[in-house]
């Protein structure tokens, strides 16, 4: 809890330090929105107005996507669970039926009916817990994608049991990286960083020195003076990175982190620390599909995952395990600099 309330106020801190630099052709600006510090930074004559457009629409993709907000398209669907199908936001409609495609390409380890477990759990609030046995296997038993019926004509969605959830909190933060994308395009703008959390990241041209953007991706056990775990040389790429580090508690000296295994109802527990997924932005929705592969190879853990992404054309990626060995796609590791000595590279 502690470490969470430094986090914050370090966000905020970043916030007021960074506010809306502007002169006539870079403009910055970071806001926090979907419980994560968004930085875009965008260079052109049309950067201002793109920036501002583009936070406009991540607020809207909260608005649609938030399982809290009682307005959105999620709370109504998660409602209206074993009585109606719901009409949503083609954006929302979307961001569904990808999902669907990798709970079914992965059997099940990407599922984001999971909303009843994330519930039971309580991960990253002041409820967190561990739950008895029974309690898992009464939240599991409402766990399944196959179980959401979609209405392509109608645009809508239902969840056939009462009780059930949808979460897309692995899924959103992706998708909207790829809409400012979008937005940034309409503006001209040829050189941009937009930075979701670093959790999703999308790298548009080159920085102001005119050299590909410079990415770090964390260490997933930082200690002070080694906050990366590598350096990454990016530019037209999608970027995600999922971690047991970014929520978790402890209890009786064991880690249980935000991450969870829907067969098994507990965190993902094979080996994974973190998992960095890198996507070629001449793939369609690179920013969505890294967002839910980071997710996907974190659960199927670290020879699985990696197996895994390495079958989909333009993904590459890395696996870091609490043994502190890397699992990356081939030739991946050539990409990694300055890259940390505490952690093994395994061929
Ligand atoms: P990410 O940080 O992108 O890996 O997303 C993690 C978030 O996705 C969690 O905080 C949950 O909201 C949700 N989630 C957790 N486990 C799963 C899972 N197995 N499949 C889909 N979504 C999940
Ligand atoms: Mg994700």
């Amino acid at each position: 809890m502690k470490q969470r309330l430094f986090l914050v106020l370090l966000c905020i801190g970043s916030v007021l330090f960074t506010a809306c630099t502007s002169n006539q052709s870079h403009y910055e600006k970071s806001e926090l929105i979907m419980d994560t510090l968004v930085t875009l930074s965008a260079y052109g004559k049309n950067s201002k107005i793109a920036v501002e457009e583009a936070f406009t629409r991540i607020e809207e993709i909260d608005h649609m996507a938030s399982s809290e907000n009682q307005d959105s398209d999620i709370y109504k669907i998660n409602q209206e669970a074993g009585n109606h199908f719901v009409v949503v936001h083609p954006e929302v409609y979307k961001m569904i039926q990808t999902s669907l495609t990798y709970s079914k390409l992965t059997e099940g380890a990407f599922d984001i009916t999971v909303g009843p477990l994330i519930k039971l759990w309580g991960i990253g609030t002041d409820h967190e817990q561990v739950p008895s046995e029974a309690e898992i296997k009464e939240a599991l038993s409402l766990v399944s994608y196959d179980n959401i019926l979609m209405n392509e004509k109608e645009c809508s969605v239902m969840l056939l049991k009462r009780g059930m959830s949808i979460d897309l909190g692995a899924v959103a933060k992706g998708f909207a990286a790829d809409e400012v994308h979008k937005i940034f395009e309409s503006y001209d703008i040829t050189n941009a960083l937009i930075n979701l959390g670093t959790s999703s990241i999308d790298t548009m041209g080159v920085n102001e020195e005119g050299k590909p953007w410079v990415v770090g991706i964390a260490n997933p056990r930082a200690e002070e003076l080694k906050p990366y775990l590598a350096i990454l040389n990016t530019s037209e790429e999608a970027i995600s990175t999922s971690g047991d580090y970014e929520r978790f508690f402890e209890k009786d000296g064991k880690r249980y982190h935000h991450i969870l295994d829907p067969k098994t109802g507990y965190p993902a527990e094979h080996k994974s620390m973190s998992v960095t997924i890198v996507i070629n932005q001449k793939e369609e929705d690179c920013g969505l599909l890294s967002d839910i592969l980071s997710t996907v190879a974190f659960v199927l853990g670290p020879e699985e995952g990696v197996q895994f992404i390495a079958t989909l054309p333009g993904v590459s990626g890395i696996v870091t395990t609490t043994d502190k060995r890397l699992y990356t796609t081939d030739e991946f590791d050539q990409r990694l600099l300055s890259l940390n000595e505490d952690y093994q590279i395994i061929k």
